[in-house]
């Protein structure tokens, strides 16, 4: 027996072509409207748990005399380096990102890529004008 293919709007049966998911225009605007009502919040959920999974992962290597960690051993736990939520400049132009208080900074050190981790200090408020 066949599956009964349903309107991803209003669930009503749907009899037209296979590739068929809603019952006219009318259904498909309007399920497409209530993705984008829906999509900022879990977008933002999204970025939020990435930024904490970032900040816990920079703390927990961010000890003294241990502030270098491989690129990609924090890669395979979950890192990923293009959510933080600011930035640093030092005055050689190389750019430090932060997840809150915790900063990172990429380094090739024979072949491999590296996180230079730093704590963000308080002479990093000021903005170079
Ligand atoms: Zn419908």
């Amino acid at each position: 027996m066949k599956e009964n293919r349903l309107c991803l709007n209003c669930n009503e049966v749907l009899l037209g072509r296979k590739d068929q998911k809603f019952c006219d225009a009318h259904c498909k605007s309007a399920y497409h409207y209530e993705q984008l009502q829906n999509n900022p919040s879990s977008f933002y959920k999204k970025v939020d748990r990435q930024l904490k999974k970032n900040r816990q992962l920079l703390k927990s290597y961010n000890k003294p005399g241990k502030a270098t960690v491989r690129a990609a051993i924090l890669l395979e736990q979950g890192f990923n380096p293009r959510y933080f939520t600011h930035f640093w400049k030092n005055k050689k132009g190389h750019i430090y990102f932060f997840v809150y208080e915790f900063g990172f900074h990429s380094v090739m050190e024979n072949g491999k890529k590296k996180y230079l981790l730093v704590t963000w200090q308080p002479y990093m408020e000021k903005i170079d004008t």
